[in-house]
């Protein structure tokens, strides 16, 4: 059953790019790549952005067009769900009844939307954004919409706020925590969003937990928060994060631990199995080695291209320097390092302008920075932080300081 080929079981950011790049390095065997959704790979980013709000069309979605998959002869299997490894036999077990041999198998089975077990979550009007078919219901609810609550106020569901508005739709987000964000960015660029946000009109509820949806006629009417306040809903987004798809590899007895858990060149103790994107916790260079699970495209994408490497003889550890952007109706934010941990923030720019990055430090070792439209200063926090270099506080608050140079000079 065993094959020298390699198998990659998910079909998006992570997925695609291992094929891909397994192709663009020679390699010369078999590559299948399993996807449960029954479309090309495509992009996830602007399911909540461009494509959310109408402005481009589903082929500026996918990664590739078909003829890419038959010209690179990467056998795509669309629809079809992996259900078992047999680690033994080297086979992937498919829904169905096949079995698929594989020389390397490819977790890339990244996330699903977390559902919290509220009363009334099953109600017609409950939405999710995380696939194409989510977002197409999604578009045609928002359409039809007058009055939206989004529970969860991170990076999705403040961007699908800030689309909502621009539809003129009431949009109410409920947030657990007090601030928005908060798991990933510094307190001045959360406080800087939710007034942007609130300028354009969205309502917040900080600390306000959602007990129950109800509905009238299996449709959502409102949303109850604890104390007791109702809030009238005619759509409800649940944007509370993402649970990685672990299942996989835990009941072929590899260990999962918050994502699949793989060494620094991203195999799992099993060496014919590796993980990688969403679903996988790997030690991270930019997180003291600590095993870190990330969600962006940046991660998914140099991530395969790190496990192709190796599957072509060119093995290297996984070192990445992990960035993020996400865009918030007029805003730009980006993150270059992991800003998480940090116990000092200083201010580059004026918020009030609309434009200014926020360097994190920890112990007063730079950990990353946070740009608002500011994208020469990202551009550059990415040379700084990939190569190990330091800017203090002091350079750091001095809008005149060089940051070009200071990604360019040499060390030692
Ligand atoms: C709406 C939205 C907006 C985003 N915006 C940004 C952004 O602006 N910037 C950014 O950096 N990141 C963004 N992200 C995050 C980014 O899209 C993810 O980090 C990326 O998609 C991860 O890719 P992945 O391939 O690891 O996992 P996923 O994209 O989760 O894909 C995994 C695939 O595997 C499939 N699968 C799972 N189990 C099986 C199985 N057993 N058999 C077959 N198939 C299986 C899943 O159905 C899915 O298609 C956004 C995500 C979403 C949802």
């Amino acid at each position: 059953m065993a094959s020298d080929g390699v198998v990659i079981v998910g079909a998006s950011h992570a997925g695609f790019q291992v094929a891909a790049s397994l192709r663009q390095a020679g390699f010369d065997g078999r590559v299948v790549l399993i996807g449960d959704e029954p479309v090309l790979p495509y992009q996830r980013p602007p399911l909540s952005k461009d494509y959310l709000d109408g402005k481009i069309g589903v082929d500026l979605l996918l990664m590739r067009p078909e003829a890419f998959y038959r010209d690179h002869r990467i056998d795509y299997l669309p629809g079809v769900r992996a259900t078992g490894i047999d680690r033994a036999g080297k086979s992937v077990q498919l829904a169905g009844g096949k079995r698929l041999g594989y020389g390397h198998l490819v977790l890339a089975t990244g996330a699903r939307n977390r559902v919290p077990p509220l009363p009334g979550i099953e109600l017609d009007g409950v939405c999710y954004l995380r696939t194409l078919a989510e977002t197409e219901a999604l578009r045609q609810r928002l359409a039809a919409a007058e009055h939206v609550v989004v529970i969860g106020a991170g990076f999705i569901g403040l961007e699908f706020a800030a689309v909502a508005r621009a539809h003129g739709k009431h949009v109410c987000i409920l947030e657990l925590t007090d601030r928005v964000m908060g798991r990933v960015v510094a307190v001045p660029t959360s406080l800087f969003f939710a007034e942007a946000h609130a300028r354009a009109g969205v309502a917040f509820r900080f600390g306000a937990q959602a007990v129950r949806i109800a509905g009238n006629n299996g449709r959502v009417e409102h949303v109850e928060l604890a104390g007791g306040d109702k809030l009238r809903a005619d759509l409800v987004l649940i944007s509370i994060g993402v649970v990685p798809n672990g299942e996989l590899a835990a009941a072929a007895g590899l260990a999962v631990a918050n994502g699949i858990v793989v060494d620094e060149m991203l195999s799992t103790a099993d060496p014919a199995i590796s993980a990688i994107g969403d679903c996988a916790a790997f030690p991270c260079r930019h997180a003291d080695g600590n095993p870190t699970r990330l969600e962006a495209v940046q991660n998914a994408a140099d991530h395969a291209r790190c496990v192709a490497d190796r599957l072509v003889g060119k093995p290297h550890p996984y070192t990445a320097l992990p960035w993020f952007w996400s865009e918030q109706g007029p805003l730009r934010l980006q993150i270059a390092g992991l800003t998480t941990g940090q116990d000092q923030s200083v201010l580059r720019g004026d918020p009030a302008s609309g434009a200014f990055s926020v360097f994190c430090y920890r112990g007063g070792e730079l950990l990353g920075i946070e740009s608002v439209n500011r994208p020469a200063d990202h551009a550059q926090a990415r040379r700084l932080l990939a190569a190990g270099r330091q800017v203090t506080p002091d350079q750091a608050a001095d809008d005149s300081f060089d940051l070009r140079a200071a990604a360019a000079a040499r060390v030692g």
